[in-house]
């Protein structure tokens, strides 16, 4: 019997157990479908890191993947008759574009699509309250998660079953050109380079993530939300190595991969909220969009808002096609409550450059920080970038490594540059705006907002 593996966010052989339902009915069709709708929405980041993912996968499965290009309703029916496969094996996308267009190919098939397991450790939509909801607020969730429990890594399917039995459907369609941006170095890509990330971290820095993740400069997160996005790491591999390991620290880290998953729940259940507001804190129509926000938004963009701490951030994203989670946070706070610029456009920017951008992560992060989620920061909050700079990159290495022109301020000195001679970073923007009085005029608007 023939049947299909078709790889969409599971880019790896390790504990795949789509991969293994299909290899244990029959001889495997490995396919991947470069959908020209995804594609055209992916930024270049991302484009030319899936290209090299897959160029992974094919060379872990001695030039046996198969690439199509067109719309997965059309190439994944036409291949099945091809080959004359009985079924369709997936991992099951839990987003609501994935799941819209899943269950188009199913209707369109006349064998069956099977879905078996997700990219999160517990699939979306299956933990719920006692009332039979979804989950709105992180700690009972992550209570759940935690009591649910999740299955055991799955062996790998290449040396489970021996050497998996392909079947050769002829030579792959060309592939698109996927240029990387200027500047951009992006990570080394493929399941083999994610197992060899996490044996670094278990090595080293996941003993101290507790106490470090927060800082910058000290670069000691474990940088797996590439590999997880992509599906070349399941977060399974991941919580099974972690229970071996009885810290804070490990528990800590634990922590993150449930916010991975109950940003999915939160999404499955509203998918709105992709680009909706969850909660209203100011009307989504009161947002100015005119020449000045826009301005802002390049500034904020390139780096070049004269806030060190802002622009690193923004650099380095340029640079690597990603940030670290606590500039993150400050970058997307200024954008929002210093720059008054709606969260769907930081959004939209993040998901141009990211490599690791994920819709549920990245919008439901914007959410969070928007003060708009379901279990968000109080809306109130606004991150003081000069406090997180000398709070988090204490003697400023993380701001000189990305803003050149600071490179020569010495210490802490480097998050207040404007304190400074002039002469001391003379191609240095001064602050766009005046941090305190941004503050006020936001918690002002809120205020304003609670009196209606
Ligand atoms: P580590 O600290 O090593 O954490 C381990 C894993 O836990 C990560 O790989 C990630 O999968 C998960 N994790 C950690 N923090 C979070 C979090 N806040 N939310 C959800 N999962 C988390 N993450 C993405 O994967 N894709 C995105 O598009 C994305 N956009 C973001 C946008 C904003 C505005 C913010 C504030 C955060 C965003 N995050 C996103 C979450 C977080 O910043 C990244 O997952 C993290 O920085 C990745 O680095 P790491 O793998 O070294 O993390």
């Amino acid at each position: 019997m023939t049947t299909l593996h078709w790889f969409r966010r599971d880019l790896r052989l390790g504990d795949n157990p789509a991969l293994m339902a299909a290899a244990d009915s029959g001889d495997v069709l490995p396919v991947f479908v470069l959908d020209p709708a995804l594609w055209a929405a992916s930024g270049a980041p991302r484009r030319a890191y899936l290209l090299a993912s897959l160029r992974a996968l094919d060379e872990q499965l001695d030039g046996g993947l198969l690439i199509r290009r067109g719309r997965p309703e059309q190439v994944i029916v036409d291949l099945t008759q091809e080959v004359a496969a009985e079924a369709v094996h997936i991992a099951e996308d839990c987003a609501p574009a994935g799941r819209r267009r899943d269950e188009r190919v199913e209707q369109a098939l006349d064998v069956p699509l099977v879905r078996t397991g997700s990219p999160y450790a517990i699939t979306p939509g299956r933990l719920r309250t006692g009332a039979g909801e979804g989950y709105k607020v992180f700690t009972p969730f992550r209570r759940a998660w935690q009591d649910h429990g999740w299955h055991s890594p799955a062996p790998d399917a290449h040396t489970a079953r021996g050497r998996l039995s392909l079947v050769d459907a002829g030579r792959s369609d060309d592939l698109p050109a996927a240029e990387v941006p200027d500047g951009l170095t992006l990570p080394a890509a493929g399941e083999e380079a994610a197992l060899d990330r996490w044996a670094e971290m278990l090595d080293g820095p996941l003993n101290r993530y507790d106490t470090e993740r927060d800082r910058p400069d000290l670069d000691s997160t474990s940088r797996l939300s590439v590999p997880l996005k992509w599906g070349e790491l399941h977060p399974r591999t991941v919580l099974h190595d972690l229970a071996r390991r009885r810290s804070i620290a490990a528990d800590t880290f634990r922590g993150q991969i449930a916010w991975r998953d109950f940003h999915a729940d939160v999404l499955f259940h509203s998918p709105s909220a992709r680009d909706t507001s969850l909660t209203t804190v100011l009307p989504e129509d009161s947002w100015a969009e005119g020449a000045a926000e826009r301005a802002a938004l390049t500034a904020w963009s390139e780096g070049r808002t004269g806030y060190p701490l802002v622009d690193a951030g923004m650099r380095q994203l340029r640079a690597e096609g990603w940030m670290h989670n606590r500039v993150r946070m400050v970058v997307a706070s200024f954008l929002v409550k210093d720059l008054h610029v709606r969260w769907q456009r930081g959004a939209e920017h993040f998901m141009a450059w990211l490599v690791d951008g994920d819709v549920p992560q990245n919008q439901l992060n914007w959410q969070w920080v928007a003060g708009t989620g379901r279990d968000a920061a109080p809306y109130f909050r606004v991150f003081n970038p000069v406090r997180q700079g000398l709070t988090y990159d204490p003697e400023g290495q993380y701001v000189r490594r990305w803003v050149p022109e600071l490179r020569d301020i010495p210490s802490k000195a480097v998050h207040e540059p404007w304190k400074l001679p002039r002469s001391a970073a003379p191609d240095y923007p001064a602050p766009m705006v005046d941090h305190a009085e941004e503050r006020a005029a936001t918690l002002e608007a809120y205020q304003e907002q609670r009196r209606r």
